[in-house]
């Protein structure tokens, strides 16, 4: 297990040299890659995004992932998540990965469903691989690509953050916990509200990994109430 702080080891600052013609935008996100020692850690350490340290940094504050445990991975793809879930859960845990994109396979214990969470069809097909279960924990890292207009970035989110929460009713176990990925300022007093009233514990973070020009963080809430009357 990780104990030490997930800072990665920062490589010399490189340029790009190679006199391809790109557009300004691709070049500074070529930079920014190149550049990103997260980026460079996670082709050394085997995972297939950057994303992974966030969920390496939320595990390391919050200890979600126990062996054993059911996992429900939503926006799983490229699965950088998937795969620092199912060393923690290890061979005796489960994982069922969801997006809409396709995914290379996962190791054992690790299922996919390439479909889109907000239909039912995807939903259906959770079902029956838990058939009858419900999940320890509930990760989302869902996002629609980035529009440029915050406000609709923002209604976008929110929309899968409703719907994780309403899932959370039909497939999380009591005192279990959901992760989801908002964006500042994003999450609505109203369900926040609502989160408050069944789950013990609602917090806000933003994983050291996450970029600080980016406007994500991450709702955790732990202690899920589902029969709680308010
Ligand atoms: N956690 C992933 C990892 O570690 O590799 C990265 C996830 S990426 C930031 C966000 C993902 O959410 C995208 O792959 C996208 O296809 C997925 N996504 C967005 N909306 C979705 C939806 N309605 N249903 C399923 N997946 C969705």
């Amino acid at each position: 297990m990780r104990e030490k702080p997930l800072s990665p080891n920062r490589p010399h600052k490189q340029i790009l040299k190679d006199g391809k013609k790109r557009t300004a935008s691709s070049k500074r996100w070529l930079l920014r890659q190149i550049n990103d020692p997260y980026v460079q850690n996670a082709k050394t350490e085997g995972y297939r995004s950057r994303s992974a340290y966030k969920l390496l940094d939320l595990d390391q504050k919050f200890r979600l992932l126990k062996s054993g445990a059911t996992v429900i991975d939503l926006g799983a793809a490229p699965g950088g998540w998937s795969q620092v879930t199912l060393k923690k859960v290890g061979t005796k845990g489960t994982i069922i990965a969801v997006d809409l994109q396709p995914m290379e396979a996962l190791e054992e214990g690790g299922h996919i469903i390439q479909g889109d969470f907000l239909e039912a069809a995807t939903l259906s097909k959770l079902a029956d691989l838990l058939s009858g279960k419900k999940a320890d924990v509930i990760l989302s890292d869902m996002a629609a690509p980035a529009c440029g207009m915050s406000s609709v970035d923002h209604m976008r989110i929110m929309i899968l953050l409703e719907m994780v929460y309403d899932f959370c009713f039909l497939s999380l176990k009591p005192n279990g916990a959901m992760v989801a990925k908002v964006l500042r300022g994003g999450t609505e007093n109203v369900l926040l509200q609502k989160l408050k009233k069944h789950f013990a514990k609602v917090v806000h973070f933003k994983p050291p990994s996450s970029r600080q020009e980016s406007s994500e963080m991450y709702l955790v809430a732990t202690g899920f109430r589902p029969d709680k009357i308010s």
